[in-house]
């Protein structure tokens, strides 16, 4: 045994619903963040050498280990998070989607492609393609830790990089299984590891030399990092906090969008980046939706459809979000409870639009309601916050203009959270939210950096780039570039 080890700090992860210890994992220091990443750097020219098909077959690989065994990793996410077994199987669900999609298309997406060379140089050929990173280093919440990780995770494989992955502290064992199992559908070399720790393992990873940070977590969180990473001009993708709203339209399904508001705000305790905090109804059809709301929220019980509050320092925000509005002229028509681990399902209404349940991330099931007058009420005040994850729409006839015209990455129509399973298409945020783009052909490139190639097939006589130029040459390209671009706004 090494010194190091002998003198290891170690931390232990919770059950939150009972404080039971379900592990103990090394506090690892920054020296043993470096030679991970070390060694990360020394397997990626094996991985990289493999290409998109000896990668994608390992990927493969391991996703049907994941499969055979989910039981098995939903019972670690059941343990650490507390919530019921169907919202862990819904997270490892979607990430197997995931790991298949990014598997099958990142030769399509990333692979070498002809580009037009244009009339200036049409004796080239132009080419791009996508070559990885190499080292990414990703950090993860404890939310969702296996949908939300992996969707990093995943896709930075799949173009070919290796990944040293620090879990959230409160879910360390559901990271070691997920590199556990890595192992063993691919042994060869150490292409995805495992860093535990708090925030300092993390702050390491950034500072370690990777050649990425793939960050999801808590917006203050994500400052930090980049301050950090910019000390070495390491790229950063930023997933951070939400206060997502849900507009309903006065010719909307009621049923459905009361259906998809209970879910979207409760569920998972509402620790849900992509959570609908906020709703906006139009006063047509606030009563209606209100009591379908309050109707399905009689059904839902803290402890039973949802478990506890995993972070015990997250149960203060709820309870000051739910004072202030409280304080400020607002009513819980329900729920209002903070108990010691648990939170009862809680709907506000008349809650001031500066009020702290309204702008600030709650991550606790809560939701506000307003009525609006119209939707371009609706669309203002959804719109009218730092953050800019996602949001939902319900609307007949009008859910595709009102999607385009919401500051947020993703919109989902008619249905709560459908982007996220679509593996497709691009997720990530703006403003508070973060930058940068996981899933989809955007999360292959996101770990990818294009290379371009310009190959001269056969010389021409006008030759531009050397000192034997002549004056004739440059008279005729100056007539040719006229004739090309010169006429642009001439009737
Ligand atoms: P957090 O910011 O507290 O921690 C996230 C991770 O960062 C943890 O692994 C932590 O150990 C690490 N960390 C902390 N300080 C660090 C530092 N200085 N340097 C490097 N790493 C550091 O967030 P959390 O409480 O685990 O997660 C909840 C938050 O995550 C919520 O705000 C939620 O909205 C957000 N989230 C966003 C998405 C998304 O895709 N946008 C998905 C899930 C969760």
């Amino acid at each position: 045994m090494t010194a190091v080890e002998v003198s290891q700090e170690t931390f232990d992860s919770l059950d939150p619903a009972t404080d039971e210890v379900v592990g103990t994992y090394p506090v690892q220091t920054r020296e043993q963040v470096e030679e991970a990443v070390e060694r990360a750097r020394e397997a990626s020219r094996w991985w990289m050498s493999l290409g998109f098909d000896g990668r994608a077959e390992r990927l493969r690989r391991w996703n049907a280990t994941i499969t055979r065994r989910m039981r098995e990793l939903c019972e670690v996410v059941q343990r650490e998070t507390g919530k019921p077994y169907g919202d862990a199987q819904l997270e490892v669900v979607l990430a197997i989607e995931h790991v298949a999609w990014a598997a099958k298309n990142a030769r399509k997406v990333l692979g070498r492609k002809r580009r037009s060379a244009g009339l200036l140089l049409s004796n080239h050929t132009a080419t791009v393609e996508y070559l990885p990173l190499g080292v990414v280093g990703v950090i993860g919440p404890w939310n969702y830790p296996v949908f939300t990780p992996m969707g990093s995770i995943t896709y930075a494989l799949a173009a070919g990089n290796t990944v040293v992955f620090k879990p959230s502290e409160y879910t360390p064992g559901v990271g070691k299984w997920l590199v556990d199992t890595f192992a063993e559908a691919v042994p060869e070399h150490p292409v995805f590891q495992l860093i535990t720790g708090f925030g300092k393992t993390g702050a390491a990873l950034v500072g370690a030399g990777v050649d990425k940070i793939a960050f999801t977590g808590s917006t203050a969180t994500g400052k930090k990092i980049m301050a950090a990473a910019a000390e070495t001009l390491t790229p950063v993708v930023i997933e951070a906090g939400g206060k997502d709203a849900l507009l309903v339209d006065s010719d909307a399904d009621l049923d459905a969008a009361a259906d998809a508001a209970v879910w979207g705000a409760f569920s998972n305790s509402g620790q849900t980046c992509i959570g609908v905090e906020r709703v906006y109804v139009h006063e047509r059809v606030y009563d209606s939706f209100l009591e379908k709301v309050l109707a399905l929220t009689g059904k839902v019980k803290a402890g039973e459809q949802y478990g506890p509050m995993t972070m015990p320092a997250q149960l203060d925000v709820v309870r000051k979000h739910i004072a202030d509005a409280i304080a400020r002229g607002g009513r819980a028509l329900t729920g209002g409870n903070v108990g010691e681990r648990f939170v009862e399902p809680t709907v506000l209404v008349d809650v001031p639009e500066d009020a702290e349940a309204v702008c600030e991330e709650t991550f606790g099931p809560t939701m506000t309601v307003a009525k609006v007058r119209d939707m371009d009420e609706a669309v203002e005040k959804a719109n009218a916050t730092k953050y800019g994850l996602a949001s939902t729409v319900f609307s007949k006839h009008n859910g595709q203009r009102l999607a385009d015209r919401l500051r947020a990455g993703m919109t989902s129509i008619n249905a709560p959270f459908s982007f996220a399973g679509i593996a497709s298409l691009p997720f990530g945020g703006v403003g508070d939210s973060g930058f940068g783009r996981i899933h989809g052909p955007e999360g292959l490139r996101e770990f990818a950096r294009p290379k371009a190639v310009a190959k001269q097939r056969f010389a021409v006589p006008l030759k531009l780039t050397s000192f034997t130029r002549t004056d004739k040459t440059e008279q005729l390209v100056g007539k040719l570039v006229t004739t090309l671009h010169g006429r642009g706004g001439k009737e």
